[in-house]
């Protein structure tokens, strides 16, 4: 059933193509949705364009922060806004308590205020159903790269998969899928469990040293420093390696460049390579949680 959200008033700080599809969908379930920018998006008089921050928030009981949270001075992601947006402390502080506050991932400034505020904070990216959807593109993308960058097909390559979490699993079955010889390396039991009933290879992480030499192409899916500088002085000199992991990231990219190894940062991909599946999966998910969350007050 779809999520009614009649009479909800939320504020869309920011965004870019995805966030344009989210709005689409928040229109269509009746929400009254007010952007900071201007999105290309007209003919809807549950549609507000402002351009001051404070305007939004004020009388929202829901804000939406963009996907890709903010960068290191506050600022926010706003393709479809003249001017730049941050996320200041001063503005924070005008955002009432009890408000629903969505965003992709949230600082440890973020974290504070909000708990002082009393503001419920959702980081958008762990939310788990979206996070699964999310895999899909993730691993479209990081395979996309792959097939750009190595001479080989990825068909029959010796293919490495760090982690099987909810990107490893999308990633290794699709690998898998294409013909791939897949090992997936964890520190898990379990996901070691489910990557042999998948019919693929596994090791432990902790033996990653002795058997890296083998693989051409190595997709690192866990935010933890696992290919040090010991471990990656082991590894094939034709390596490609795709790090897909948020911070603090899963790779020491400069012994990797000092080793002369091809190792390569991969964020953002369901923004870059699929904005409008990942723009659908913002506005099949976003509702449903935000429906859960006001639950008792929506009629
Ligand atoms: P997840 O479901 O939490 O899986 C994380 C995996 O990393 C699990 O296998 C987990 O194993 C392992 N792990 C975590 N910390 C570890 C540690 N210290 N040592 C060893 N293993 C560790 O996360 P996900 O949704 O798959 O996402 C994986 C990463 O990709 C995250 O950093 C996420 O932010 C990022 N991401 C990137 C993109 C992109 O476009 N590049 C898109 C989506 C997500 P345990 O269960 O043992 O902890």
């Amino acid at each position: 059933m779809k999520a009614n959200l009649r009479e909800v008033n939320i504020a869309i700080l920011g965004g870019d193509e995805r966030e344009k599809y989210l709005i689409q969908e928040l229109l269509a379930l009746e929400a009254k949705v007010k952007v900071v920018g201007k999105p290309g998006l007209t003919g809807n008089h549950s549609l507000i364009i402002l351009d001051n921050p404070k305007e939004a928030i004020k009388g929202s009981q829901v804000i939406i922060a963009p996907m890709t949270g903010t960068d290191e001075e506050g600022k926010l992601k706003s393709t479809f806004s003249p001017y730049p947006l941050y996320l200041s402390e001063e503005l924070f502080q005008e955002i009432p308590s009890q408000t629903l506050f969505f965003i992709g991932t949230a600082n440890n400034k973020i974290k504070e205020l909000a708990t002082s505020q009393g503001i419920k904070l959702l980081e958008t990216a762990n939310i788990n159903e979206l996070a699964i959807l999310n895999a899909i593109p993730t691993a479209e993308g990081a395979i996309q790269i792959a097939m750009e960058k190595l001479p080989i097909t990825i068909h029959g390559s010796q293919s490495l998969v760090l982690g099987l979490g909810r990107v490893g699993l999308a990633l290794a079955r699709m690998l898998d899928g294409i013909g791939a010889k897949v090992t997936v390396a964890s520190r898990d039991l379990g996901e070691l469990a489910r990557a042999k009933e998948m019919g693929l290879s596994t090791i432990y992480l902790s033996n990653l040293e002795d058997t890296i030499r083998q693989y051409q192409i190595i997709f690192n899916t866990i935010p933890a420093l696992v290919l040090e500088e010991r471990i990656l002085s082991k590894a094939n000199p034709d390596v490609l390696i795709i790090d897909l992991a948020s911070k603090p990231e899963g790779t020491d990219f400069t012994a990797a460049k000092h080793l002369g190894l091809q190792a390569m940062l991969a964020p953002g991909l369901p923004g870059k390579v699929a904005p409008k599946t990942a723009g659908r999966i913002l506005g099949e998910i976003i509702p449903q949680v935000i429906r859960a969350n006001l639950g008792r007050c929506l009629k």
